[in-house]
């Protein structure tokens, strides 16, 4: 499987980071060996002072596609749940500063929380779904896929132009305002509409 990551799909967070708003979704990917082992700590990695969580929707893909059309693009996937993008921002500064890619910074193992999903009927809509990530007991990021500047059938279309999705692929759909470095002893509780998705501790 593979993980497709937007960057960027979220006004506040784009002004947060001083980007300019991009014609197109920003896109990169995730190997499997990114995912966070269940019930494992996230580790901070040595290569790294700043490590920042993403709070990010997530989509996983039930049907192999290629060139979907958004009219269908529902039909692609059945659940939905929650994760984190962990982005070693100090080092993905400095590659983005070279024009580098942002692997080493955002791939690495554990970087990819990925928490429970949820059938998608639980949702009365898709696009009206609060979500937030709590770090030891306050919230710090907060966000609705309402504000997302392309929504998840859009998403959908625009990757798989470029990817075949497959079954199993998750797509993680860009992170609102709020992202900031996470310390050892930290917890993080991630809840999308009423269920707590995720819980993890940072080591
Ligand atoms: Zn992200």
């Amino acid at each position: 499987m593979k993980i497709i990551c937007i960057g960027r799909n979220y006004t506040a967070h784009i002004e947060e980071l001083a980007n300019e708003r991009p014609e197109h979704p920003v896109v990169f990917l995730k190997p499997d060996t990114s995912i966070l082992i269940k019930k494992q700590p996230f580790f901070i990695p040595d290569f790294s002072s700043d490590v920042h969580h993403e709070v990010e929707v997530l989509i996983k893909i039930d049907r192999i596609g290629k060139h979907i059309d958004k009219k269908f693009a529902h039909k692609y996937y059945s659940e939905i749940g929650l994760g984190i993008d962990f982005t070693a921002r100090d080092l993905q500064s400095q590659l983005k500063a070279k024009g580098l890619p942002w692997e080493k910074a955002k791939a690495f193992d554990g970087a990819a929380v990925v928490g429970n999903f949820y059938s998608k009927t639980k949702f009365p809509d898709v696009n009206d779904i609060d979500f937030f990530l709590q770090k030891n007991k306050q919230k710090v990021q907060v966000g609705n896929t309402s504000f997302m500047l392309w929504k998840i059938d859009e998403l959908i279309e625009y990757v798989s132009k470029y990817f075949t999705l497959k079954i199993g692929d998750i797509i993680f759909t860009g992170t609102p305002a709020g992202v900031g470095a996470v310390q050892p002893n930290d917890r993080l509780l991630g809840f999308l509409g009423k269920e707590q998705a995720f819980d993890i501790k940072v080591k």
